[in-house]
């Protein structure tokens, strides 16, 4: 018996049945009354989990998506672009907008950690001329699971003019970010990761001087167009047909979110990462991020050369129906992501350490079985 498969990956995450049931409803008009209230009571939702009193435009695409409409609407071609890269994703974001003719500068850092705020810092004041119009940057880095401080990096770039543009695809709702509070121009997001429901929808909100940016940009766009998407949200529109069916799935997010309360699900997320960290150090295996910055979203486990990671995952897909995420690129074979955002529970996670650890002895690991797995009891006892 297989039974429903254990989906721990960062994206897409496993759907509440409350958030099924309400997508599996009948199509209305996308320019009629019930539609209208939906996108509207969405929006000012949607709005809530970024902190911000700005325009949020909903976009049905995945979260790349939302990340182009970022570039085309705000950067012009030939505009100096500060892209700072702590991995894949950080990567992907300056390739875009380098594909749209901007003038990439990339601020690497090293894979597992985070972009250091002095160092943006220093780049940033040797910009005497004030020639970097728009700085790129990931919150939470999905290829590794190290979520860069965003408050420090915006405060790195002092009174510097130029507009920044964040990421937070896979940290929204999993993690706190004050689009207001710490003055972020662009703020994108997407479906299928804290927000618990399919992909397909992206989140895209943006600020006064962001907008003033907008409108002189001269970069080729129809479909991300934010002019044309704030006109139509007046009415309660969208410019061309939304998904509607992810947008019921939204609404019921939205209304789970609330009731749960964002400062709570933080808290969540924190002790599923704390539990996770935790279990695999006692399991002796490497942790790819340090404490000090490690994702609430997802964690990253270093398995031994000997024995490699997809070897273990799968033997967990076969044996459990357990999905975990693999390496990326140069982190290929070398680890696995566990995803712990969204609706995953405790219980889910007690099953995949348990699960792992009969992997790691199966090929050889030594180790007392149900260690990691104790120290996980251990954990969830202390925190009732
Ligand atoms: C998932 C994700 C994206 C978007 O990827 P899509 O596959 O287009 O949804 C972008 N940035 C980060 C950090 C992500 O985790």
């Amino acid at each position: 018996m297989r039974g429903d498969q254990y989906l721990l990956l960062p994206g897409p995450t496993p759907i509440p049945e409350r958030i099924m049931r309400a997508m599996n409803k009948s199509m209305v008009n996308h320019r009629g009354p019930e539609l209208k209230e939906i996108i509207k009571d969405v929006t000012v939702g949607v709005k809530k989990t970024f902190k911000t009193e700005n325009n949020v435009l909903i976009y049905p695409a995945s979260g790349s998506g939302a990340l182009e409409a970022a570039v085309v609407n705000f950067i012009s071609p030939g505009d100096k672009v500060l892209s700072i890269s702590i991995g894949v994703f950080g990567d992907r974001f300056a390739k875009i907008a380098t594909q749209f003719g901007a003038n990439v500068e990339k601020l690497d850092f090293k894979w597992g950690e985070v972009a250091d705020p002095k160092v943006v810092k220093e780049r940033i004041d040797q910009d005497v001329r004030k020639e970097i119009k728009v700085v790129l940057v990931t919150h939470n880095e999905t290829s590794t699971g190290a979520c860069n401080d965003i408050k420090a990096i915006k405060e790195a770039m002092g009174d510097h003019p130029a507009i920044i543009m964040v990421d937070a695809v896979s940290s929204l709702g999993a993690t706190d970010l004050r689009m207001d509070e710490w003055n972020l121009d662009v703020v994108v997001s997407g479906s299928q990761k804290a927000y618990m429901i399919p992909p397909g929808l992206s989140f895209l909100a943006c600020n006064s001087k962001a907008l003033e940016v907008h409108k002189k940009n001269n970069n080729p766009k129809y479909y991300w167009d934010v002019t044309a998407g704030l006109k139509y949200l007046e009415k309660g529109q969208t410019p061309y047909t939304p998904a509607i069916s992810l947008l019921y799935g939204l609404q019921e997010a939205l209304k789970m979110i609330q009731e749960e309360g964002l400062e709570n699900i933080f808290n969540r997320h924190r002790n599923y990462r704390d539990m996770v960290r935790a279990a695999v150090k006692e399991i002796g295996l490497q942790l790819l991020t340090d404490d000090k910055y490690a994702s609430n979203a997802l964690t990253s486990v270093v398995v031994p050369e000997e024995i490699g990671a997809n070897k273990v995952r799968k033997f967990l897909l076969e044996e459990f129906n357990i999905a975990l995420a693999g390496g990326q690129q140069t982190l290929d074979d070398k680890i696995f992501r566990i995803g712990h955002l969204g609706y995953v529970r405790q219980l889910d996670l007690l099953a995949t350490l348990g699960a792992i650890e009969i992997a790691l002895v199966k090929f050889g690991y030594d180790l007392q079985l149900g260690k990691g797995l104790n120290k996980a009891q251990q954990f969830i006892l202390n925190n009732r």
